[in-house]
């Protein structure tokens, strides 16, 4: 059995037309999903599945914190979640996900949710994320200011470039006016 075998959701089981699966993430799910922004954390997901007309809504509502890299220091740091999706899949002839509507296939009806589940984690983080003024890691931040003053110094090549042209190119210049 596959680690990720309990995110399985089995369409073709649901009774009654609404299911509800609730997920426990911890560091282990990050590790196997395998995602490069999220590395780990703890979140709830409470999932609930409900079928209309042959479209199966799935509802995702996941609170939890998870671990991040800072943009400034690259330090982990924490992310709070607090989120909910609706991902609508459909049964089909063979597994599709582009478009608005998942299409699962009908003689494999057991949809696995991990990716899923991991996208919208992705998702909600913001763009930016940095910790808060004075909670970076020190040595780093230390580094990236040598390196910005570094960078600062003038160049030395004298500063007369920009105007001044090469007598060669101004020959040829004449040349292919004529
Ligand atoms: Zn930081």
């Amino acid at each position: 059995m596959d680690a990720l075998d309990k995110y399985k959701v089995d369409l073709k089981d649901l009774q009654a037309g609404v299911a509800t699966y609730r997920f426990e993430l911890d560091d282990a799910f990050f590790e196997l999903v395998g995602g490069t922004l999220v590395k780990g954390g703890h979140a709830d997901v409470m999932l609930s599945v409900e079928e209309k007309g042959g479209i199966y809504a799935l509802t995702f509502h996941i609170r939890g914190v998870v671990r991040v890299p800072c943009d400034r220091c690259l330090d982990d740091m924490d992310v709070a979640v607090d989120t909910e999706n609706v991902l609508n899949v459909k049964m089909g002839t063979e597994y599709s996900d582009e478009g608005d509507v998942v299409v699962v296939p009908e003689d494999d009806p057991a949809f696995n949710v991990a990716w899923n589940i991991y996208e919208f984690i992705a998702l909600s983080v913001p763009v930016a994320h940095v910790h808060e003024e004075g909670k970076c890691n020190a040595v780093m931040m230390e580094m990236l200011a040598a390196h910005l003053v570094t960078s600062e110094e003038p160049d030395d090549t004298g500063g007369e470039k920009a105007e001044v042209t090469d007598p060669r190119w101004d020959k040829l210049k004449e040349i292919t006016n004529n």
